[in-house]
């Protein structure tokens, strides 16, 4: 439901965006947006929404082009182990790539076509291992397909945060939560190579800097179009949004449905998998997160 006004609200803070480069003076005290009933952000008809934004509001921005970044931590001495929020920022501007992204995102379109050719030639390997024709009609171009569907639903790996944020990075006085709710999310399980799908929230608590309400979308879709596991993606966004507008308080959940489980029959069909992440306020303040809660609920 968030998501049918999402486009509305991104040509509007792009056609703002336009407005304001237009005129030149930086007025801050033009907040209309700080009404009480801020915490539903899907309110894309409010006629004078304003997101005056300042020159320096990329500052301490975490995914830049140039690959300055935040710091790295460096993970403990003797442990190959590094958790996820250490693993941010990369030169390349690419949250978490794996082994390869780079080499994949370099690709020449030669290299690409030889890549999806090897992926073909090792689906046509497993139709023949399942015991099917790969010959056969219906089957005929079924490598080449999956070849090109994995490559993309796997494009996330290719997308540098900044270029999903895209500068939708806006000055605003605002202190209240901002939540987008019931974003559609599909990814691959990385144990199985199968879909998990289901919805997320994400809300945060503004500290100066607000996000264009699309961009929570579009970071979800693109740590959710890698092989994933649901903690970890729930993570991932959570740490993003925090790298892209360090508020005062990210929260994130997500409710999922695993193919491996339900198709599988493992477990019962339909169940669902819920995930957390809280970070800032959201985790030291339990009446932020209770009021986060409650919100999500509500219908
Ligand atoms: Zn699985």
């Amino acid at each position: 439901m968030a998501e049918l006004n999402l486009p509305n609200a991104e040509q509007l803070t792009d056609s703002l965006h336009k407005l304001k480069n237009q005129q030149d003076a930086v007025t801050l005290d033009a907040s209309p947006t700080s009404s009480s009933d801020q915490n539903q952000p899907e309110k894309d008809n409010e006629p004078q929404v304003s997101y005056p934004r300042t020159p320096h509001s990329r500052d301490g921005y975490g995914f830049r082009k140039s690959g300055v970044s935040t710091p790295l931590n460096v993970p403990e001495s003797g442990s190959n182990h590094r958790r996820p929020e250490e693993l941010v920022p990369d030169p390349n501007g690419l949250g978490w790539p794996a082994k390869s992204t780079v080499s994949r995102l370099n690709a020449t379109p030669a290299e690409r076509l030889d890549r999806e050719r090897k992926m073909a030639s090792a689906v046509r390997t497993i139709l023949e291992c399942i015991g099917e024709d790969p010959d056969r009609e219906g089957l005929l171009r079924t490598p080449e397909r999956y070849a090109q569907a994995i490559m993309w639903m796997t494009k996330g790996y290719e997308q540098r945060l900044a270029d999903v944020i895209n500068d939708a990075v806006f000055f605003e006085d605002h202190d209240e939560m901002v939540l987008v709710k019931e974003i559609d999310i599909s990814s691959l399980c990385e144990h199985h190579l199968v879909p998990f799908t289901g919805k997320i929230a994400i809300a945060y608590i503004p500290n100066q800097l607000v996000l264009g309400l699309s961009k929570l979308a579009r970071i979800a879709e693109a740590f959710s179009r890698r092989l994933q596991v649901q903690e970890r993606l729930t993570k991932q966004i959570a740490i993003a949004v925090q790298e892209a507008i360090k508020p005062r308080g990210v929260a994130v959940v997500m409710e999922a449905t695993h193919l491996c489980m339900t198709m599988r029959g493992v477990q019962k069909p339909g169940a669902i998998t819920t995930t957390s992440c809280m970070l800032g306020c959201f985790r030291t303040h339990q009446k932020t997160r209770e009021e986060f809660l409650t919100l999500i609920k509500g219908k």
